[in-house]
């Protein structure tokens, strides 16, 4: 990482760890592996982001409005807090995202001024970790490529909410094919 990068955690948020309302198999192993991508980040002088999933009580995601997931990530719960181990620096920008009730987004982009931002900081190129790699790693970084940055998903620092690993397989090959690049 240099000047003209940013490191993206996306959504690393306890409903998405192990114990959580919508849990990732082993989702909490990102977190010691996106902690030494944020110090590398700190020791650089790069900028980190760290979007997180912000509904509303009833969100239209949700089951009981007809969506395909159970609530999580509801505003201000613990469910919805950064996972305690995260070790985000103070200096973090906080992206909040899908916090209307009528709207969703796995995208870190969707609705939000991330973009902007990245922009007006001068950014180019951003590593992207997190959760999770089939949905929310992956929009956010078809975004990211769609707004025109040079995009790079660190893979040990991710993994998918479908068990069937085809799943997070397909997503990876989706932003590889998109310009992506993969951090094996
Ligand atoms: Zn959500």
């Amino acid at each position: 990482m240099e000047k003209g990068d940013a490191l993206l955690i996306v959504d690393v948020q306890n409903d998405f760890c192990p114990g959580g309302a919508l849990a990732v198999l082993k989702g909490d192993e990102v977190v010691p592996v996106l902690n030494n991508w944020i110090q590398e980040a700190s020791d650089r002088g790069v900028p980190v982001y760290a979007s997180r999933d912000w509904h509303p009580p009833r969100h239209i995601s949700f089951r009981e409005r007809g969506g395909p997931w159970p609530p999580h990530c509801v505003q201000g719960t613990s469910g919805a807090a950064f996972h305690p181990e995260l070790k985000l620096p103070r200096e973090a920008q906080i992206i909040s995202k899908a916090h209307k009730p009528d709207e969703d987004s796995y995208s870190a982009f969707g609705g939000t001024d991330l973009a902007e931002r990245l922009r007006s900081a001068g950014v180019k190129r951003v590593w992207i970790g997190g959760l999770t790699q089939d949905y929310c790693v992956r929009e956010t970084s078809l975004d990211a490529l769609r707004e025109g940055f040079e995009v790079h998903v660190i893979v040990e620092g991710t993994r998918a909410v479908n068990v069937d690993p085809k799943d997070g397989h397909r997503a990876l090959e989706d932003v590889r094919a998109a310009g992506a690049v993969l951090e094996e």
